[in-house]
């Protein structure tokens, strides 16, 4: 065990320390005496020098399998073994993660629609600006552990965005892969903005993030998938020793590069009610196939709703905690993208 040092200026940290230091970083509580105690690990490997890499649990705090993944990588990774410089934050949203919400319980703000962040903003606006102002510009590659909020099922993913740059495209891609989840999905940057990889991804960053769980539970595989991804990633930029492994020896096929990137492509409910699903997220469907069925209980008269895949692919998103309000993202079926 290794005691955590509180600092309530940023400036207190040293980032250039060799070895591990583990901090609580303090951010003030808007309406009341207190702190948001935010857990950060520095690792300066002392095995030679490399690229830097930061990674983040608990952007939305109701997504459990990236906290958990980080927190461990925190205390298991060993700076003797290192190449440069790793940083992790396994609770990003520390008050978000304490309440079990998507939104701060502090200031009700979601993380990840905070970016750039604001130092005179709220608790949320703070944290991301801190991240903005001091991790981002440390690093070279960004890991942002996501695991689809309450209410959705996604097939597990990495993601990365449509980028224009082809060599950041190239390398995203490539970092995408070694998480070796059944999808790589590359996603619109339309539906939102104010991501902290939309903010890494305009700092030039080789930006990942990925949806690893769904339900507000923890999924094995996702923890799996995002423990040793993030073990890859090292290995791939010669940060850890070793060549990368193989995470599912179940799944011969190499991860499914697909992609979602226009607004049409996130169908929204129709009308609000209960999806029953009749196809498994990540199965491949053709245009016009069944893929669940939408009941609106409070009209006796009315047979369910056929929902039919818009197109041929793979049903990336579809509901899982009943019920569905009408507007929520219902599907998404990704289509397949060739290199
Ligand atoms: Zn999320």
């Amino acid at each position: 065990m290794q005691p955590a040092i509180t600092v309530h200026n940023p400036a207190e940290i040293d980032f250039d320390r060799p070895g591990k230091s583990i901090y609580e970083v303090a951010f003030h509580y808007d309406g009341t005496w207190g702190n948001a105690l935010v857990p950060l690990a520095v690792i300066n490997g002392t095995a030679g020098a490399g690229p830097g890499v930061a990674c983040f649990g608990g952007t939305h705090g109701n997504e459990y399998e990236g906290q958990v993944a980080v927190w461990r990588l925190m205390h298991e990774l060993d700076p003797a073994q290192i190449c440069g410089r790793v940083i992790l934050m396994p609770r990003l949203n520390t008050p978000a993660c304490i309440s079990g919400t998507r939104e701060s319980g502090r200031d009700g703000v979601n993380m990840n629609r905070a970016f750039p962040g604001n130092p005179k903003g709220t608790l949320t606006y703070r944290i991301a600006h801190f991240v903005t102002t001091h991790i981002l510009p440390l690093v070279d590659v960004v890991l942002d552990i996501h695991a689809a909020g309450s209410g959705m099922q996604f097939a597990l993913c990495s993601s990365f965005h449509l980028v224009a740059d082809a060599q950041q495209y190239q390398q995203m891609k490539t970092v995408a892969s070694l998480f070796d989840t059944p999808f790589v999905f590359i996603y619109s940057s339309a539906m939102a903005s104010g991501l902290l990889t939309d903010q890494a991804e305009a700092m030039g960053k080789v930006t990942i993030g990925g949806e690893f769980g769904h339900s507000a539970g923890i999924l094995r595989q996702g923890v799996q998938h995002a423990y040793h991804g993030i073990q890859n990633v090292l290995r791939h930029y010669r940060m850890l020793p070793g060549a990368t492994i193989k995470i599912d020896p179940s799944r011969t096929t190499p991860p499914r590069l697909v992609s979602a990137t226009s607004l049409e492509s996130y169908i929204p409910a129709p009308i609000s009610g209960y999806f029953e699903p009749v196809l498994d997220v990540g199965a491949a469907v053709r245009q016009g196939e069944l893929v669940g069925r939408l009941y609106d209980f409070e009209r006796v008269g009315d047979p369910p709703l056929a929902v039919s895949a818009p197109r041929n692919g793979y049903i990336l998103l579809q509901p899982f905690q009943a019920p569905l309000r009408k507007g929520d993202t219902m599907l998404v079926v990704a289509e397949e993208v060739g290199d």
